[in-house]
C-alpha cells in the first residue's frame, strides 16, 4: 500500500491501451464529441483527450465519472471482459495496484460481463478517506462486505458503521458513498449488479 504505485508516467502501457480503446469506442458507439463526452462525464474535454491517446493514467475517481457518464460498469476500463467458460482463479493482491495512485485502490476481482451482470471489485480506503459515489443507473444493486478493518457506507442519507464481516445491500442509483473513519486501510469487497437495470448497458 502506497506511494510509489503507478505514478501517472509510469502506468502499464496495457492499462494505459485498454483504457483508451475502451473510451474512444464508447464515445464512437454513442456518437459523443468530446465535449459531449466531457458534459456527460463531468471530466475535462482535455483529460478525456488525454486517456484516449494513452498519455494520462486517470485516478479511481476520475475513471469512476467517466463509467457513470456513459452508464458503463467501472472494471469494463480497468480491463476487457473476462470469459468463464473456464475457472479463472484471481488474486487481489496481484490487481490492488491498478489503475493510478490514489487514496481507493480498486482491484476488479471479477470484472463485469453480460452474461452474469455483474462485477466483484475489492476496494482498498486509505485512513480518513470519504468518496461519494455518482448514482448509477436506475435498477443498480450493491453490497458491501467488510473484509477488513472497519468503514462507514453512506446509505439513505446517513453513514452506517461497518466492522469486518458485517455487509449491506442497497440501492445505488442514488447518492452514496464509502468512507474510512480509522487510522489504519480499510478493504471491501463491492459487489455490483446490473441485472435490474432496464437499458442495455455498454461494457461489451
Ligand atoms: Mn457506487
Amino acid at each position: 500500500m502506497s506511494k510509489k504505485q503507478n505514478p501517472p508516467s509510469t502506468a502499464t502501457p496495457a492499462l494505459a491501451a485498454h483504457l483508451a480503446e475502451t473510451l474512444r469506442r464508447l464515445r464512437a458507439e454513442r456518437g459523443w464529441s468530446l465535449n459531449r463526452a466531457a458534459a456527460e462525464t463531468g471530466v475535462s474535454k482535455a483529460m478525456l483527450g488525454q486517456i484516449e491517446r494513452a498519455e494520462s493514467s486517470p485516478t479511481v475517481a476520475t475513471l469512476w465519472r467517466i463509467a457513470s457518464g456513459f452508464h458503463t460498469p467501472l472494471s469494463a476500463f480497468i480491463e476487457p471482459p473476462v470469459r468463464h467458460e473456464k475457472p479463472a482463479f484471481r488474486s487481489a493482491a496481484a490487481l490492488r495496484d491498478r489503475p493510478a495512485s490514489d487514496p481507493m485502490w480498486v482491484a476488479p476481482l471479477f470484472p463485469y460481463d453480460s452474461q452474469l451482470g455483474f462485477e466483484l471489485l475489492e476496494l482498498t480506503l486509505a485512513p480518513r478517506y470519504e468518496r461519494h459515489s455518482e448514482p448509477h443507473l436506475p435498477g443498480v444493486i450493491e453490497h458491501v462486505i467488510v473484509v477488513r478493518g472497519t468503514m462507514e457506507v453512506l446509505v439513505d442519507g446517513s453513514w452506517h458503521a461497518l466492522s469486518e464481516g458485517e455487509a449491506v445491500r442497497f440501492p445505488a442509483d442514488r447518492p452514496h458513498g464509502y468512507r474510512n473513519p480509522g487510522e489504519a486501510p480499510a478493504v471491501c469487497h463491492n459487489l455490483i449488479c446490473y441485472t435490474g437495470t432496464a437499458a442495455p448497458i455498454g461494457a461489451e
